[in-house]
């Protein structure tokens, strides 16, 4: 055989054995799932157990932001005690990937969603089961990086059926527009907003149905402003001044 032939042949063989070397040491990587429990293992790069009982944290002061406190004083004037509103919602808690068999693909279809968050989750306040993720929309959602992520996260979510509701991030909100974004998820929404404003700060208010206590079932006026303002008015009272 020509030396060179020979050469290239021994060559070849070579990469294809390091390439394969290369497959095997991957999938050897150790899982971050354990899938007996069900939970994330510690990660190799956490403190030490020393570092742990040493290392000093400090408390962040608010969960969220400004503008999703105030989108969040939104949801809570149009939704009844029915819904819970659940804030930072980790997106692999609302979602799994597909079982398969290839369990390489599965960890990074996991991965793919474990640190990342819905803004809101919206969820049945009797069992807690998922009607709808809400995502605001702030300018940061602009940024290219940002656009993936939100084009991943649609895909993810409209492949599992839960609806995704983004709603662009403003300094004030028309009640009714949120309203009409969140009526095909949720039954008994708030449609009709009063055309009154709230005696005690201005805020626009809404008719509301009383959940709980003596008067369970009555209708009222809540102002939007809720939970900063907790004004109510008597529904019968204000068809009366009309
Ligand atoms: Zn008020």
């Amino acid at each position: 055989m020509n030396p060179l032939i020979a050469l290239i042949i021994i060559g070849v063989v070579f990469i294809i054995l390091v390439g394969k070397n290369k497959k095997k040491h991957i999938k050897r990587e150790p899982s971050l799932f354990n899938e007996n429990t069900g939970q994330i293992k510690a990660l190799e790069n956490e403190l030490t157990i020393e570092q742990k009982t040493t290392y000093k944290y400090k408390k962040i002061d608010r969960i969220v932001s400004p503008a999703e406190r105030s989108f969040l004083g939104v949801l809570n004037a149009i939704l009844d005690d029915d819904i819970i509103i659940l804030t930072k919602v980790r997106v692999a808690d609302a979602l799994t990937p597909l079982p398969t068999n290839d369990r390489s693909l599965w960890q990074r279809a996991f991965n793919s969603i474990s640190s990342k968050h819905f803004d809101f989750v919206l969820c049945k306040s009797d069992d807690l089961s998922i009607i709808c993720a809400v995502e605001l929309n702030d300018k940061s959602h602009n940024n290219a990086d940002r656009q993936d992520r939100d084009d991943f996260l649609r895909s993810a979510c409209s492949g599992a059926g839960l609806p995704l509701i983004e709603v662009p991030a403003k300094n004030g909100y028309v009640l009714q527009e949120v309203t009409d974004l969140l009526k095909p998820y949720i039954e008994n929404i708030a449609t009709t907003q009063a055309d009154i404003s709230c005696d005690k700060c201005g805020s626009p208010m809404i008719l509301r149905v009383s959940k709980k206590g003596s008067n369970v079932g009555r209708q009222f006026y809540g102002c939007t402003n809720y939970p900063s303002c907790r004004n109510i008015r008597d529904i019968e009272h204000k068809l009366i001044e009309l």
